[in-house]
């Protein structure tokens, strides 16, 4: 099978481009590295294995003539590029919300004229800032003013899922969405404020770990080579066509109590360095509480469990940044 990756070049993008290329796919990537980059695929691109396999393309999915070659190529869509990343969404909000509000449309406008499958990845930032968990597809959403910016990435990526869908029902294109919860591992960069980059690179230079607001805000991570596996089973699944998916760990931990875990892990010297919210993302600054999925969906339909619990994904991240 020929797939092209949107994004290929980004932390979760590469490891799918590694997965479909280690089981014999072609795989094609654009990427602009406004946050991916060629660090993340030169291992595949020197591969002498994948030497016929793998074609990167730097360029945005915004150019209509590359993006129309490329989806007329490839059998399968998986739309994996996007501004990502709190602290990228308030840093840059009026391209973010032009690359995923247009980028993902150009994406359906293609997959649509050629009938080819595409898979979107959207995000948990779609709930907006429940209290209760878990979090099942059929939740209602709840956002913050218009001012709060970081509301920005949660409305376009719903933006995203209903022009996705309106696609499904009007002329019957085969799309899959999923809500990808906090997914982690090698490879993620801390510099668009990526949590556990952050604390264990600090970490392992003994730096205080910043742990914004009280703390007590709580996240469930998923290692990214599950997610990946996920994405592939539901490109697969003919009964996933038109539907939206969790996909997420189930070990909820809060802020406080993940930098206690990796400053145990690396043995670090490093004490908690309590910030509050204004002081690292300026006065119109809005965090999600808590964020849990409901997985039985994708667990029903794919027999998804994530198999990697915290402290291996920890032990897997701490490897790769020493
Ligand atoms: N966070 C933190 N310190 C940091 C970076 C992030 O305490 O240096 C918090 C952040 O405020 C959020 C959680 O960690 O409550 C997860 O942040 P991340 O940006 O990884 O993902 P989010 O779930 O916010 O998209």
């Amino acid at each position: 099978m020929k797939i092209l990756i949107t994004g290929g070049a980004g932390f979760i993008g590469s490891h799918l481009a590694e997965a479909y290329l280690e089981q014999g796919d072609d795989v094609y990537i654009i990427d602009d590295l406004s946050t991916g980059s060629l660090e993340n695929i030169r291992h595949l691109q020197e591969d002498e294995r994948f030497r016929n396999q793998l074609f990167v393309h730097i360029n945005t999915i915004l150019h209509h003539d590359i993006m129309l070659e490329l989806t007329g190529i490839c059998d399968v869509v998986m739309h994996l590029a996007a501004a990502v990343g709190v602290q990228y969404i308030l840093d840059y909000p009026l391209k973010s919300i032009r690359t995923n509000i247009q980028g993902t449309e150009k994406v359906l406008e293609l997959c649509d004229k050629f009938k080819k499958k595409v898979i979107i990845a959207s995000t948990s930032e779609v709930y907006g800032k429940h209290l209760h968990a878990p979090l099942m597809e059929t939740d209602n959403v709840i956002y913050g003013p218009s001012s709060k910016f970081r509301w920005s990435y949660a409305a376009s990526k719903l933006m995203d899922e209903f022009t996705a869908l309106a696609y499904y029902r009007t002329h019957g294109l085969k799309v899959v969405i999923a809500r990808l919860f906090n997914t982690v591992g090698p490879r993620q960069t801390g510099a668009y404020g990526m949590v556990i980059p952050r604390f264990v690179s600090q970490a392992l230079r003994n730096e205080p770990l910043t742990v914004y607001g009280d703390g007590k805000q709580t996240r469930t991570f998923t290692y990214v080579k599950d997610v990946v596996h996920a994405l592939i089973e539901l490109a697969e699944a003919d009964n996933a066509v038109g539907e939206v998916f969790n996909i997420g760990g189930t070990e909820e931990i809060s802020m406080l109590d993940l930098a206690d875990k990796i400053i145990k892990a690396t043995a670090s010297t490093s004490k908690i360095e309590i910030i509050p919210y204004e002081k690292a993302f300026g006065k119109d600054f809005e965090d999600m509480l808590r964020r849990v999925p409901g997985i039985e969906k994708i667990n029903q339909c794919i027999g998804f469990d994530p198999k990697t619990d915290l402290d291996e994904i920890l032990k897997q991240v701490i490897a790769f940044m020493k």
